[in-house]
């Protein structure tokens, strides 16, 4: 009776923690990748054969709005933080903060300062906090520190690593012993090249195709390690890019008198911060100076860009129009493509394709927002997201199974204001494997109880002196 309910009690454990462990390997893969400044009509300029394959079997989105202002830094902490910049504290590439009385900067890399990143906690912390592990080649933000963390691997920036390196790491931690569960892979092209070409050159044709072959490496690299089918991918980037021209230049010298401001980001959005006891001079100066410029006062920015409840948003906001740009005058460095412009328009707006076992085949989606991504990465991690500024529901649709596991804070309301500041979730660990640890420590202690007390037994009648001596160490053990 007693050997029978031990052989149970041990088929149990196993099962339980053999359960517990597939858990942990079973964890769903998603690698998110972004090729810088990938405008969305791009795919369409030149034969874009691999970007084409992604779509045809699995899905795509025509138009993503990404967030105010269209820049990097912003965007792709948007990406990790559904959240809008006003929210996740990134502002803008180049910023200051008059509280801290700290400056960022990504044209100087003065980009380490933890502070600046930790008004948000991005998703491979999240991710890493419910147990499972992260990996990163060169994401923006994964070589700093936040909240004490870093991505359980990551690449430090170095824009010399190439596009083959990079994937060569990523797959190397899917596919190691303890397999990450995210991957964040980020290449800087066809950004540079949009900005030295503009987007119109002829000569970003073969920009673009560079794109497509290094996209088609990357899918040979994954089907080589037999992640291909197993691993959701999505390939997205931060903002599009418009054409540019010298004919098109606000020169801010023309109007103000540099003694009065500091220009804290140029362009196409000037982030201005008058002297003391100048501010009034500045913006009435600015707001008649130039009929392809609008001068908001801080306050006044249109409610749709979310960007105001931020100290590191500067009082005065001078933003150009499509295609214009701001200089201080001529001197100052002139650039054929640049992004940052309102992200209603068309051009700002970058590549959304995914692929893989959770998405559907051939499928085409009109619209969705780039905070949009943090929900359905969560979604597809079963992890609990943290407050965002996306919706799950708008995106589910790209889903095979549309009503998704409970995840139960997978759907947090949207944050409609910038006043609202996010909190930190406490429940952000997967339960799924919690409730699989628990059990299979229950029935393991059950077991190694009904064990010992079965050896006891077994002891007594052959060994009635030695009973206290075998016993203390057996129940040590
Ligand atoms: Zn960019």
């Amino acid at each position: 009776m007693t050997s029978k309910l031990l052989r149970v009690s041990f088929m149990l454990a196993a099962l339980t923690l053999s359960v517990t462990f597939s858990l942990q390997s079973d964890q769903p893969k998603v690698l998110l990748v972004s090729f810088d400044g990938f405008r969305w009509d791009y795919l369409y300029r030149v034969p874009t054969p691999h970007f084409h394959y992604i779509m045809k079997y699995g899905v795509q989105v025509q138009q993503v709005t990404n967030i105010f202002i269209t820049k990097t830094y912003p965007n792709h902490y948007t990406l990790v933080t559904g959240l809008f910049a006003e929210n996740h504290g990134i502002v803008a590439n180049d910023m200051y903060d008059p509280i801290l009385n700290k400056s960022f900067s990504l044209d100087d890399m003065d980009i380490y300062d933890s502070e600046f990143w930790e008004e948000a906690t991005p998703i491979w912390i999240t991710n890493q906090r419910a147990g499972h592990t992260s990996g990163a080649a060169m994401w923006p933000g994964t070589d700093v520190k936040i909240h004490g963390s870093f991505p359980t691997h990551y690449m430090p920036y170095n824009d010399s690593v190439s596009f083959e390196d990079r994937v060569a790491k990523i797959i190397e931690w899917f596919t190691s012993k303890e397999p990450i569960s995210l991957g964040l892979l980020y290449w800087e092209e066809p950004d540079d090249m949009g900005h030295q070409l503009g987007p119109d050159s002829p000569l970003m044709g073969p920009v673009i195709s560079d794109i497509d072959h290094k996209l088609g490496y990357l899918i040979q690299m994954l089907k080589k390690a037999k992640l291909w089918n197993v691993l959701n991918l999505i390939i997205t980037s931060d903002h599009g890019m418009t054409q540019c021209s010298q004919e098109r230049i606000i020169e801010l010298d023309q109007y103000l008198d540099r003694e009065h401001y500091t220009l804290i980001d140029q362009s196409p959005v000037a982030a201005i911060l008058p002297r003391e006891g100048k501010f009034d001079e500045v913006y009435e100066a600015l707001a008649q100076a130039h009929p392809n410029l609008t001068v908001y006062k801080k306050e006044e920015v249109p409610e749709r860009w979310h960007y105001k409840h931020n100290s590191r948003i500067q009082p005065i906001l001078a933003v150009a129009d499509d295609g214009w740009h701001i200089l201080r005058n001529k001197s100052d460095d002139f650039l054929l493509g640049n992004h940052g412009y309102d992200n209603a328009l068309a051009e700002m707006h970058p590549i959304f394709l995914a692929h893989g076992p959770a998405f559907r085949k051939n499928f085409t989606k009109a619209a969705m927002n780039s905070t949009d991504l943090y929900p359905l990465l969560c979604h597809l991690l079963n992890i609990t997201a943290l407050p965002h500024n996306g919706s799950l529901s708008n995106v589910q649709d790209l889903l095979i199974s549309p009503t998704p596991r409970a995840s139960p804070n997978t759907q947090t309301p949207p944050l409609l204001h910038g006043s609202v500041k996010p909190r930190e979730n406490e429940q952000d660990e997967s339960y799924a494997y919690f409730i699989g640890v628990s059990l299979g420590s229950v029935i393991v202690i059950v077991f190694l109880i009904v064990l010992i007390k079965h050896l006891i037994r077994s002891q007594i009648p052959a060994l009635p002196d030695f009973q206290a001596e075998i016993s203390q160490p057996l129940l040590q053990a």
